[in-house]
């Protein structure tokens, strides 16, 4: 007990110091109201709540549910228009649509910041939550969730080849498999980290990875996935996770890339350990 009493002091008083040390403060934002409804679009449209072709509401009413004026309104319309992600027309039968699901990061307000000697985590934390979340979306995932990735896997074959929208289509994808859990919690964790890693792609990844290759890997996951076996989809994660980091390693200049852990990996042994486990699906692959 003593010696508990003691180490929890000098805990409290190096952590005291650190403290003092090592907060790191940012100027206080100055956001403005047109600022507060960019973010909200482009955060809708970058977590895909919002597609390319959706309608927002009528000017009155949306700016009502927004508690601004119509001015202020119209110049957060601008300003994503002239980013490309809304398209105004005026007039009879006009509104704002959704024009573009690429949106530019400094729309979405504060960014976290990721410098390259955090890539490693990142991918680590990804490595932590990413395949059970994948495992999740295999036993809660509807018909419509595994439609809506196909999709998103299709348009990704088809999509022209520049690479921010590869990148956000990436991120599309995961994300809706993460909202295939029908976890809100998951859902957020895996919206911070691949906010992160898009902020550290934008600003680290020099040159584009193959987008062929990116749309193969995602229709192996979709068909684990919707096979609904669990040791299936930890492989096909294990392989989409393992190629990321092997991009990673090549372009960044390898940022210190400490191992993958043994338990981080899918074990054969816990493949031998529970066979025929994806048995109580609801559903199978076709
Ligand atoms: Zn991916």
């Amino acid at each position: 007990m003593k010696r508990q009493a003691s180490h929890r002091q000098s805990k409290a008083s190096t952590s005291a110091l650190r403290g003092l040390l090592r907060v790191s403060f940012r100027p206080v934002s100055r956001r403005t109201p047109i600022d507060e409804v960019v973010s909200q679009i482009a955060e809708a449209v970058w977590v895909g709540e919002l597609r390319q072709g959706d309608r927002l509401p009528a000017e009155r009413s949306f700016a009502e549910t927004l508690d601004v004026s119509r001015p202020t309104l119209r110049l957060a319309f601008r300003r994503l228009e002239e980013a490309g992600v809304l398209e105004v027309s005026r007039g009879r039968g006009g509104g704002a649509r959704i024009r573009s699901q690429v949106v530019p990061l400094a729309l979405l307000g504060a960014l976290p910041e990721v410098t390259r000697a955090e890539i490693s985590g990142l991918l680590e934390a990804r490595r932590a939550i990413e395949p059970r979340v994948a495992q999740l979306a295999a036993l809660h995932a509807t018909e419509e969730d595994l439609d809506h990735l196909a999709a998103l896997v299709e348009h990704q074959r088809k999509a022209p080849p520049d690479w921010s929208l590869h990148g956000q289509l990436d991120a599309h994808f995961h994300l809706e498999l993460a909202r295939a859990t029908h976890n809100s919690t998951l859902f957020v964790v895996m919206r911070e980290l691949l906010l992160r890693l898009a902020v550290a792609r934008s600003s680290l990844l020099r040159s584009p990875h193959d987008a062929k290759t990116l749309a193969n890997i995602h229709e192996t996951t979709l068909r684990a996935v919707a096979g609904g076996d669990p040791n299936a989809v930890e492989r096909a994660m294990n392989e989409h996770l393992g190629w990321l980091e092997r991009v990673w390693e090549r372009e960044s200049g390898r940022p210190r890339m400490r191992g993958v852990p043994e338990f981080l990996l899918p074990a054969p042994v816990k493949a031998a350990a529970m066979p025929g486990s994806g048995q109580n699906r609801r559903r199978t692959s076709a």
